[in-house]
């Protein structure tokens, strides 16, 4: 079996086997994603996700390089004094605006732009309802409008797509698949599209489980990235999942 040198943070920085240089090495056990996603389930609880698009787009662009608490306290920041509806944010005085992005990290002044450019592809292009123009659209088209809103590529009209019930459809995040190439269950490929698609046919596998379990699988995934399975010093220590974890390098995820 062999044992991963970690250093104190739990991180791999080489390989022994036990029994000797002349020892045959045994890998992990192969992985099953249901079975780990059973394992991880023991260990994080869910919190409701958004259901609405509109909302879940302004998330995903309230703030950059802000953790979920800090998030969610610009997020009802801004319910609070713009609101949620693209004419309320068309309206609203853009000191007030550059107010809030102000409070959400770097670049305040293009965010005040997203989100007004946010608004206005709604009012012009949904008559102001973005989920009801969604649910007249195939999946496929709506995956096209989706992708033209700010910071929305393939995993985030496909994250909205899943969340807010308008396909059942597979989706990881980044952190969700730095944790699936490190187990082996997803190739590293040349580019993160390319490792995305292949997370998403790997996911897609078992996608008769239904919306819910997609949902469980995303908001999972990226869980344990976010907190054992770091992009720096993975705590494989505190992992349930590390005899069976393939620990596959995933740099740059
Ligand atoms: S899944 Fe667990 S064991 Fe595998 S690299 Fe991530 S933290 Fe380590």
């Amino acid at each position: 079996m062999p044992d991963r040198l970690r250093n104190s943070t739990g991180s791999q920085s080489g390989l022994i086997f036990r029994g000797g240089p002349f020892a045959e090495p045994q890998l992990p056990r192969a992985v099953a994603l249901p079975d780990a996603i059973a394992g991880l389930s023991k260990l994080y609880s869910i919190t409701p996700p958004l259901t609405d698009p509109f909302q879940q787009i302004l998330w995903d662009n309230i703030g950059y390089l802000i953790d979920d608490d800090r998030r969610a306290v610009l997020f009802e920041e801004f319910r609070v004094t713009i609101g949620f509806d693209p004419a309320s944010i068309l309206a609203a005085r853009r000191a007030s605006l550059l107010l809030i992005a102000r409070k959400g990290g770097m670049n305040p002044e293009t965010r005040v732009e997203r989100w007004r450019e946010i608004a206005a592809i709604v009012v012009r292009e949904c008559k102001g309802d973005l989920a009801g123009h969604l649910r007249t659209l195939a999946p496929a088209k709506a995956r096209t409008l989706l992708k033209r809103f700010p910071a929305i590529g393939n995993p985030g009209a496909d994250k909205v797509l899943l969340f807010c019930g308008l396909d059942a459809r597979p989706s990881v995040e980044s952190n969700g698949l730095r944790v699936l190439v490190r187990l082996g269950l997803v190739p590293m490929a040349a580019s993160y599209a390319k490792t995305y698609k292949s997370a998403a046919a790997a996911i897609g596998a078992f996608a008769t489980r239904g919306r819910e379990w997609l949902m469980t699988c995303h908001t999972l995934l990226r869980e344990h990235g976010r907190v054992l399975c770091k992009r720096n010093n993975p705590r494989c220590i505190a992992c349930p999942l590390d005899s069976i974890c393939a620990h596959v390098p995933a740099k740059g995820l």
